[in-house]
């Protein structure tokens, strides 16, 4: 958990881009990906975009789920006090965890682990207020998260995971089949049948794998003397 900050009463009106309406269930939907996907396989070994607390700060503030006076109070906070930072980063790693475990249970049709749940209900478990903000049309419900800036864009992510798995459409989550890559993402193809996360990357290496799987076993048809088929040159070999 992050320091006991009190509640801000000096905190600005939290702005239409903040807002859960605002930002619409799919938006969020694809914050969680994201957020998700910032620990992720490249060449062959796991990356994370977070190296630092300041990263993961970043990241949040990038995406309007830390505000930006919140954002540079927590940045002078982590230079003070390092032991901080690194306490946050390990909590933002954790819940990233636990959010993964839960996505790989719904693509694999797995019970989710206790302690994957365990760790996003905690996640969950924030103070907000209900603020109305303006809106286009109007005026919408927004809410507002009270305390540790980090727990509040947990709180926002977990809710984002929480609403998807259990009101929206968990069957649609995939895991790019790349072994290169494993990136959570949605399957928003009319058929639902879509295995990798981008067909320009992931899925056409798996193709050009495949082509010279083929051309392999070909070679060795043709050394056997068996006519070889022809082949389909437009497939590039990946890089
Ligand atoms: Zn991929």
């Amino acid at each position: 958990m992050g320091p006991d900050t009190p509640p801000q009463p000096d905190s600005p009106p939290p702005t239409a881009d903040h807002d859960l309406h605002q930002h619409g269930h799919t938006t969020l939907m694809e914050e969680c990906l994201a957020f998700v996907n910032t620990s992720h396989v490249s060449r062959g070994r796991m990356v994370d975009d977070f190296s630092s607390p300041e990263d993961a700060v970043a990241w949040f503030s990038r995406r309007s789920l830390i505000h930006a006076d919140a954002r540079d109070r927590l940045l002078a906070a982590y230079a003070a006090d390092p032991s901080l930072g690194t306490a946050e980063l390990a909590l933002v790693r954790r819940v990233r965890d636990g959010i993964r475990g839960l996505f790989e249970a719904a693509v694999t049709g797995r019970p989710p682990a206790a302690a994957d749940l365990g760790t996003v209900n905690r996640a969950l478990r924030t103070q907000f207020v209900y603020v109305l903000v303006p809106a286009p049309d109007g005026i919408s419900l927004g809410h507002r998260h009270l305390g540790d800036p980090v727990d509040g864009a947990l709180a926002r992510i977990a809710e984002g995971v929480a609403r998807e798995l259990s009101q929206g459409t968990p069957e649609r989550l995939r895991i790019c089949e790349s072994a290169e890559c494993r990136e959570v993402f949605m399957d928003r193809s009319r058929t639902g049948r879509r295995r990798w996360c981008d067909m320009a990357t992931c899925g056409n290496r798996a193709k050009a794998a495949r082509h010279r799987a083929r051309r392999r076993a070909s070679d060795a048809e043709t050394a056997r003397g068996i006519p070889r088929e022809p082949i389909l040159a437009s497939i590039e070999p990946s890089a």
